[in-house]
């Protein structure tokens, strides 16, 4: 039987050569030509001359009043001039270097002309002309050396002539009710040959809705795939066992913080491996929240471990869980590349032996010769800053284990549906009480005066300021001294009362260690630094950020080094200095000035700069789709998900009769492509 999952060589006149062409623009099935959709139309359909605007492109049809002319000027240069009556007006046409047109026109013959019309001569520059059948609206293809416009044109005729009755709707009839959809047949129809411009534009809603669908199909049965084929150890917790542990901090948690924890330990009870992100903006508490769901771990007798970044934050975070679990019985030890041997090799037979609970460390706890007794949980902290080939080690490492990734970098909803498809996410989406929102403000570089006057206003009042300098390069000169003018100028501008240090990656450690030591014991009231301070500084005396060039400065970027601010319960400021060049930079200043919200900002970055600007293309870990703009259409791309989910939570969804024609185009796509 036919059906539209046959190979495109099915067709009449695609042998071997056009079929490989064919598969170089990803098309192998009937249903793939006939979903390759036109990326944009030529309107062909004649105006007539009252409708028409100056320089507007046109088309016109009427009779051939004379014979044409050419006239030729130098070798190659020529002209072709052509008299149409349009009803009772004379339009002259002028064709530039196509003398062959001439043949095929006759006198009293009808044409189409489509050009560029010039309302004052009433004349037309000439592009293209068309029989009087060709008067319609065509579809142009994205094509390659091989194929032609015309070629594709005839394919996609063909196809869609001899198969347009085995097109059956895939997309189940609740969600094609649901989202009110357009039949398969009448989508693929209009998107190639379209009727009007209302039905183009419905069909092409239904379009990216069945691409993203079909797209979330694949992701959300791989998913479960993954769970059946990998176990991992039940975590059951009673939240009582933690209740000693809450009580114990010196805080409540917040209810974000509490909803959060519900959804981790559910996962940890489930017998399937957890694979969860946790977002959440600097300052957040994610911390606490590991610690919990580490805690029910190694109550549940498993080990955990805790990996992050650098060493840095790797000693950071071992001290503040020392303090945490003080109260407790969890064992806990440091691993890094700084740990020396004698140490490590103490270390090793113990976490074999289950004799640690927790340890902390940077990728050197997934060295090869690092065992452990029985791993129940990893917590990746800023899980961003690892590459993307680290994170599969790790995941690979940790498949059959549950992990807890973490980050601070607001994720779009876009990345977090595409690239992070495979993750359940969690957000924390409120701060620990008390904190007021910072107020940003964006001023041009001539206002530099105003911003000096406020900040000395608030050191006055006992309060600290940051001063960020972008620097691309750390050693390029030039930048070097834009760092260093700043810095002398504050010192200048603010006299002998307070002090100003200054921080820039060519210092070494222990330099940089005094400068922010000083700062922390407000020692220096003022710190004037490049974009080093953006990880772990916690100053909560600090209420002002000051950033020049902030249009240099990645809207992500800007929102990180703004998040150092606020952490306090005083008022806190952030204000911009920039004079951007273009339209996209002044957005991306109101963007900043009027949210504080991580992850409207962080659409917003990739709806101005694009995926591939902000990640590389490769990077970004975002498909290519045919019709659907993941991030354009991000709520549709959302919808599909859901409804994704829905049915595939459905164990027996693959059984049911309303879903063979799905469960048939997902095993033809499957056993297209592999889907990594
Ligand atoms: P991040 O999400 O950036 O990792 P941390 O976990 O380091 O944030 O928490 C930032 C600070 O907030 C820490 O000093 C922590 O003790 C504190 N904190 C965490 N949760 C709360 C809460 N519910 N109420 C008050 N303070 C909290
Ligand atoms: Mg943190």
């Amino acid at each position: 039987m036919k059906s539209s999952l046959d190979p495109v060589g099915t067709l009449k006149g695609v042998g071997p050569k056009k079929q490989a062409a064919l598969a170089d623009l990803n098309i192998q099935t009937v249903f793939d030509l006939l979903t390759y959709f036109p990326f944009r139309y030529e309107d062909f359909r004649s105006q007539a001359l009252t409708d028409l605007h100056d320089q507007q492109t046109v088309t016109l049809k009427g009779t051939v009043a004379a014979e044409p002319v050419v006239n030729y000027f130098g070798r190659r240069k020529n002209r072709l001039l052509l008299r149409l009556m349009v009803g009772h007006d004379v339009v002259v046409v002028t064709f530039f270097n196509q003398p062959w047109l001439k043949k095929q026109v006759e006198v009293g013959q009808t044409i189409l002309v489509h050009g560029k019309f010039n309302a004052q001569k009433q004349s037309l520059t000439g592009m293209k002309l068309l029989q009087p059948s060709e008067q319609t609206v065509q579809s142009i293809y994205s094509v390659n050396h091989q194929i032609t416009q015309k070629t594709m044109h005839d394919l996609i005729k063909t196809a869609y002539a001899e198969y347009q009755d085995t097109l059956e709707d895939f997309v189940p009839t609740w969600i094609r009710t649901k989202f009110r959809l357009e039949p398969l047949k009448t989508v693929i129809r209009e998107m190639h040959f379209p009727s009007t411009p209302e039905a183009v534009q419905a069909a092409r809603r239904t379009a990216k809705f069945n691409e993203f669908f079909l797209f979330q199909m694949r992701l959300q049965t791989l998913k479960h795939r993954h769970q059946r084929e990998n176990q991992a150890a039940c975590i059951k917790t009673d939240k009582l066992t933690l209740q000693p542990f809450l009580n114990d901090l010196p805080y409540q948690l917040t209810d974000a913080q509490h909803r959060v924890v519900g959804e981790i330990l559910t996962d940890l009870q489930r017998p399937v491996p957890m694979n969860r992100l946790l977002q959440g903006d600097v300052g957040s508490g994610k911390t606490v929240v590991a610690a919990l769901a580490i805690l029910a771990t190694v109550l549940a007798g498993q080990q955990a471990v805790l990996l992050a970044p650098t060493e840095i934050l790797a000693e950071q975070h071992a001290n503040s869980l020392a303090q945490l679990f003080a109260g407790t019985n969890v064992n806990i030890a440091l691993l890094t590349g700084d740990t020396p041997a004698k140490a490590r090799r103490q270390l090793l037979p113990r976490i074999k032996a289950g004799q640690i609970d927790l340890v902390v460390g940077t990728h050197a706890l997934f060295q090869k010769n690092v065992r452990y007794h029985h791993l129940g949980l990893a917590v990746i902290d800023e899980q961003h800053r690892f590459g993307v080939n680290q994170r599969k080690q790790m995941r690979e490492k940790g498949a059959a284990t549950n992990v807890l990734s973490m980050t601070a970098t607001p994720i779009p909803r876009t990345l977090s549906i595409t690239a992070y498809g495979e993750m359940d996410v969690s957000v924390i989406d409120e701060l620990p009480g008390g904190r007021k929102p910072i107020k940003t403000t964006w001023i041009k570089s001539s206002q530099e005066a105003t911003m000096l006057k406020f900040v000395k206003k608030h050191l006055q009042q006992g309060e600290q300021a940051y001063v960020v300098v972008p620097l691309i390069d750390e050693s390029d000169a030039v930048e070097m001294r834009n760092v260093m003018m700043t810095y002398t100028a504050f010192q200048e501008q603010l006299g002998s009362d307070f002090h100003v240090g200054l921080l820039h990656g060519q210092m070494n450690e222990a330099d940089k260690n005094q400068v922010m030591d000083d700062f922390k014991a407000n020692r220096t009231q003022v710190l004037v630094s490049t974009t080093v301070i953006e990880v772990g500084v916690d100053v909560s005396n600090a209420s002002i950020m000051v950033i020049f060039d902030a249009d240099h400065f990645g809207l992500a970027q800007l929102h990180q080094l703004r998040g150092r601010v606020g952490r306090g319960t005083q008022q806190s400021y952030c204000i911009l200095i920039a004079d951007p060049k273009n339209k996209v930079g002044i957005k991306r200043m109101n963007v900043m000035s009027s949210s504080t919200d991580g992850f409207f900002i962080s659409q917003k970055d990739l709806e101005l700069r694009g995926p591939g600007d902000i990640l590389g293309k490769q990077q970004s870990g975002i498909p290519n789709f045919n019709v659907g703009d993941p991030v354009a259409d991000v709520n549709v791309l959302s919808a599909a998900q859901e409804v994704a989910k829905m049915v595939t939570d459905d164990a027996e969804w693959m059984q049911k009769p309303e879903n063979q024609n799905l469960v048939r185009q997902l095993h033809a796509l499957n056993n297209q492509t592999s889907f990594d």
